[in-house]
């Protein structure tokens, strides 16, 4: 740190995301990733030609994308904001419904992003709502809450999800504030709220196409609510980057929208790798939480959860570990792969049983 960092950030501890080493080859199940590739025609479309007009700034109305998701998600192109990444969306929305009057709560078990936007916006009183013992979230913690609310459904890292009518009671109740419903794994089997857009002017969703759409790397996230919550976000993107999509994925994400069947395979295929992957994880005695994410949550009562994962790591694997707070410290995240890859991790998994079991 330089003596010349404003003393606000002085005690701010950034995000820390999952490793990604670029030496090894690992069997990487660490950070939500698809282990598919993006549906054809991304790969297609960013050509030479493509790239050749890198040289012009990027649409900042980013138009075809959101003309292509109003489509698929059969909305008005007011209802859509996009992003670079959910990451950036979710800033804009801290930034813009925000502050020491408009107070925020989330989950104490979640996102880990909400407590640094918390912080970096100085939200000092921001409150995070204990889980349930079963790790789920207690929806009557948000009911009449009087904050805005941000809640990951299904929530990260537990896989668990919650029903439309609970979110839609937490909307209802708190008519004055925002509640913002990160749906970034909905995808692989979640209910989506965005019936309920059309009902009620305090609901934003967020989504991403990092997980569900296989393109992390591309940095593409959007939002989707009334049209006032949309001109709000809007006006945080244009007074901080207009140009915050690149032209290439920009197109990217216009290729993957458009990609249906591809989009609907790659699901299927997830979601029965998931199905398959926990029962082989309780056969060998793991306890798994029910997900409806692209991720297991998932300890063993013999294996401590730091042990489990260094002894994959040391075998090639890569799965998530969070030391705190204690109560999921003998959980790991595991990420679901390819059938291959989740047939190393089990295979790996039965070998430290054995050993350290
Ligand atoms: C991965 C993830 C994000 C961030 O996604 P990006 O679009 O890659 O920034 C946001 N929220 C949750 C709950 C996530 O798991």
């Amino acid at each position: 740190m330089s003596r010349f960092l404003s003393s606000r950030f002085a005690d701010i501890e950034p995000y820390t995301p999952g490793e990604q080493p670029q030496d090894m080859q690992y069997v990487k199940l660490n950070t939500n990733e698809n282990p598919y590739p993006p549906a054809p025609g991304v790969i297609r479309l960013i050509n030479e030609a493509q790239t050749s007009r890198l040289n012009l700034y990027s649409d900042p109305t980013v138009e075809p994308l959101i003309q292509e998701l109003a489509r698929f998600y059969k909305l008005r192109p007011g209802q859509i904001f996009a992003g670079n990444g959910s990451d950036e969306v979710l800033a804009f929305a801290f930034l813009a419904f925000c502050d020491r009057e408009r107070k925020v709560c989330f989950p104490e078990i979640s996102y880990g992003f909400y407590k640094v936007f918390a912080r970096l916006f100085n939200l000092d009183d921001a409150r995070a709502i204990p889980l349930k013992a079963d790790f789920s979230i207690d929806p009557e913690d948000y009911v009449n809450c009087g904050r805005n609310v941000v809640i990951a459904n299904p929530n990260a890292p537990t896989g668990l999800s919650l029903s439309v009518q609970q979110i839609e009671r937490i909307v209802k109740t708190n008519p004055g504030y925002v509640v913002i419903v990160d749906e970034a794994y909905v995808d692989f089997g979640g209910k989506s709220c965005l019936e309920l857009i059309e009902k009620y002017d305090n609901l934003l969703i967020v989504r991403t196409f990092s997980k569900s759409r296989s393109l992390a790397g591309a940095r593409l996230g959007f939002a989707m609510g009334a049209e006032g919550l949309i001109e709000d976000l809007n006006r945080m993107k244009f007074s901080f980057n207009p140009y915050n999509i690149n032209r290439l994925t920009m197109l990217a994400g216009v290729e993957a929208v458009k990609d249906r069947t591809y989009f609907e395979d790659c699901l299927k295929k997830i979601i029965k790798t998931r199905e398959e992957s926990a029962l082989h994880l309780m056969e060998m005695g793991f306890e798994v939480l029910p997900s409806k994410a692209n991720f297991l949550f998932a300890r063993h009562p013999a294996l401590k959860g730091e042990a489990y994962y260094r002894a994959l790591k040391q075998r090639g694997v890569l799965v998530r570990h969070f030391a705190q707070p204690e109560s999921i410290a003998n959980f790991v995240r595991i990420t679901i792969g390819t059938p291959e890859q989740m047939e190393i991790l089990l295979q790996k998994t039965r070998e430290i049983l054995h050993q350290e079991g």
